[in-house]
């Protein structure tokens, strides 16, 4: 435990996190941000971010966090590759635990720890998590070079990891529970492409009853569609639903009934309790972008300041 009371530390090193952090450090305030598990947040797994004003050369995820990270380090920011597991932020000074059993005092806190993905919650899905299971086609789609693989979502995340599946992948099943997508359009014309070519394969009005395997690794997929049963041989599922957020070591913060933290108390990203601000995919369940998480991680520490002064 250190006595010394930080102005502000900064949860989660997403565009959120990292936006707080860089007005924070411009406004001479000396934040401290602690990464949390995964380094840079969900985005670095995203192969090509093709809507992030300015960089029109769509640059990888990971290099677009990365470059955020550097910006955030060289106006100052202390960075801490450690994860907060616990939280008492009621009262002036408020302490975070992190994971090495460190103690944080500091003045205000501003979370920004994003989301992680939802599974379907199925056992045969838990059997075979890292045995053909992922929810990461960018970690894991190396495994499945020349196989047959199927993605299940029909929002923007499971187009991407379909699209980026097609360019290794013998065949690339997208389940889909209804016909409709939330997608955007852009990446279901693409996708729409590799099914003209034969790459891949729409599969709609279909959930996952069971995934089938061997024992050791999937085998294939058996789906529910309108009243019948079928089966998929496959060798790999992603599983692209959307996301939960990740908001566990905060339960003296008010939340709606999905998890998402509530702000809006006084100013827009206050939180239930006076100087924890909240900015991103932890507290906002509708927009959900890279370039609206950094707006909200800006108007989060711009709050900061006006509550420390
Ligand atoms: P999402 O837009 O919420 O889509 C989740 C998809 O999973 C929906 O199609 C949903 O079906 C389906 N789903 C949910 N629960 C399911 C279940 N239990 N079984 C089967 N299917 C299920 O999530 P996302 O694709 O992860 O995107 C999250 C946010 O990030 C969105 O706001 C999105 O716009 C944004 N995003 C943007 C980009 C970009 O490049 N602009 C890229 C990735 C993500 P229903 O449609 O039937 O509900």
């Amino acid at each position: 435990m250190t006595d010394k009371i930080l102005n502000t530390v900064i949860i989660g090193s997403g565009p959120a996190g990292y936006a707080a952090a860089i007005y924070t450090a411009r406004a001479n305030l000396n934040p401290v941000l602690v990464s949390g598990p995964e380094v840079g947040g969900q985005l670095t797994t995203t192969p090509e971010i093709g809507n992030w004003p300015g960089a029109k050369d769509n640059p990888s995820g990971f290099d677009l966090m990365q470059t955020m990270m550097e910006h955030a380090k060289q106006l100052g920011t202390e960075m801490l590759s450690d994860t907060v597991v616990k939280t008492s932020l009621k009262g002036e000074v408020k302490e975070l635990t992190l994971a090495s059993g460190k103690v944080l005092k500091t003045k205000s806190v501003i979370i920004g720890t994003g989301a992680k993905a939802r599974y379907l919650g199925i056992d045969s899905e838990e059997q075979y998590k890292g045995k053909g299971v992922s929810a990461c086609a960018t970690c894991d789609g190396f495994f499945f070079r020349k196989k047959t693989v199927a993605v299940i979502g029909g929002g923007s995340a499971a187009f991407i990891e379909a699209l980026f599946l097609t360019n290794m992948c013998e065949k690339v099943y997208l389940v889909h529970r209804r016909e409709g997508f939330r997608a955007e359009k852009v990446l279901i014309d693409r996708f729409d492409e590799q099914v003209k070519l034969g790459k891949a394969e729409y599969v709609l009005n279909a959930t996952v009853d069971t995934i089938l395997g061997d024992g050791n690794s999937v085998t294939g997929v058996k789906l529910k569609q309108k009243d019948q049963f079928i089966e998929l041989p496959l060798n790999g599922l992603f599983v692209a639903i959307g996301h939960v957020p990740a908001t566990e070591p905060f339960p003296e913060l008010e939340k709606d009934d999905q998890g998402y933290l509530k702000t809006g108390f006084g100013t827009e990203t206050q939180t239930s309790i006076e100087g924890v601000f909240a900015a991103g995919d932890c507290c906002d369940p509708v927009y959900r972008q890279a370039i609206t998480s950094a707006g909200q991680g800006c108007k989060a520490a711009l709050d900061v300041e006006h509550f420390l002064m």
